[in-house]
């Protein structure tokens, strides 16, 4: 038997860190939702009892590391399956660009083997899964659009925004999310985006509203260690765009834009100087 899930990319609307807590992990508000740009995950059963990640993409551990392997892993331990799954990747989403590539596998692989081994295990059980294997995996799991608290993975649906084109750019450079929440000094934040300020935007279906409450307190951080990346969102918004943010902690900016007559523009702009530039939809 074979069955495929989908793993879309997440985009951050805003993302406010409020302090660093005694546990390691920052405290923050998120307002995430999907965008259709998605790994697809084909999962197999194999007859040996064992984990098999393959992928097409060259540049992804597939062993132990992989976010997928730990979820089948997590979910084969739990429920005490005696059964082996091959899982293909299939790697649309750029790898550490702040797009959630490896927790959304994560989640897919704990959805979609919930159908194959046909476990039953409810949401609330599938999203406790997820938190174990990371901050975002639960958003993930939901997918639609959330504020996220506490380490991230305290949800609360809220309204999608309103449909619009998504232009993902993501420049040639890595970041790790880990040196930039180590560098990130939350007492000395100067603005703090406002979370309700977003949520009320959704709730009103305003766009306009939505672009202007765009805030990433990450930008701070990422925009002075890779001044390309500040370049990349004033070409963004230079070239059309409605408004435009770093994602997560980059280096990926998203730029949103309403009239279809702007996108191939801002677009073919854009790929002048950056290779991996995509024009998508909401997942709404
Ligand atoms: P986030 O926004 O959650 O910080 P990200 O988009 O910055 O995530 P990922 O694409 O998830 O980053 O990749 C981060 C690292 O995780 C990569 O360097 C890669 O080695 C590792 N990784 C583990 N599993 C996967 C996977 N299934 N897909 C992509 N990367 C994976």
């Amino acid at each position: 038997m074979k069955i495929y899930e989908k793993a879309p990319a997440k985009i951050n609307l805003m993302l406010d860190v409020l302090h660093k807590r005694p546990d390691g992990f920052h405290e923050v508000e998120m307002v995430m939702t999907m965008i259709d740009l998605a790994d697809r995950l084909e999962m197999s059963e194999q007859r040996r009892d064992t984990i098999i990640i393959t992928s097409q993409a060259g540049y992804i551990p597939l062993d132990e590391k992989n976010l997928a392997f730990q979820a089948a892993r997590l979910i084969k331990e739990r429920y005490d399956v005696k059964k082996g799954v091959h899982i293909h990747l299939d790697k649309k989403i750029p790898v550490a660009a702040g797009l959630a590539g490896g927790s959304s596998d994560a989640a897919a692989t704990l959805r979609g083997l919930n159908r194959l081994w046909e476990l039953n295990i409810p949401q609330q059980e599938l999203l406790a899964l997820g938190a174990e294997l990371g901050s975002d995996v639960p958003f993930c799991v939901t997918g639609g659009t959330a504020l996220a608290t506490g380490r991230g993975e305290v949800l609360t649906p809220i309204p999608n925004p309103p449909q619009c084109w998504v232009i993902v750019a993501k420049p040639p450079i890595n970041v790790s999310t880990a040196e930039v929440y180590g560098r990130l000094r939350s007492e000395q934040i100067q603005h703090h985006p406002s979370a309700e300020r977003m949520v009320e935007a959704l709730a009103q279906g305003s766009f306009q509203l939505m672009c202007q409450s765009l805030g990433n307190v990450l930008e701070e951080v990422t925009l002075k260690m890779h001044p390309e990346v500040q370049q990349l969102k004033e070409g963004m918004l230079k070239l059309g765009a409605d408004g435009a943010l770093m994602s997560g902690s980059g280096p990926t900016v998203f730029g949103l834009v309403s009239k279809e007559s702007k996108v191939a523009r801002i677009y073919n702009g854009l790929r002048g100087f950056c290779k991996e530039v995509y024009a998508v939809r909401l997942l709404t």
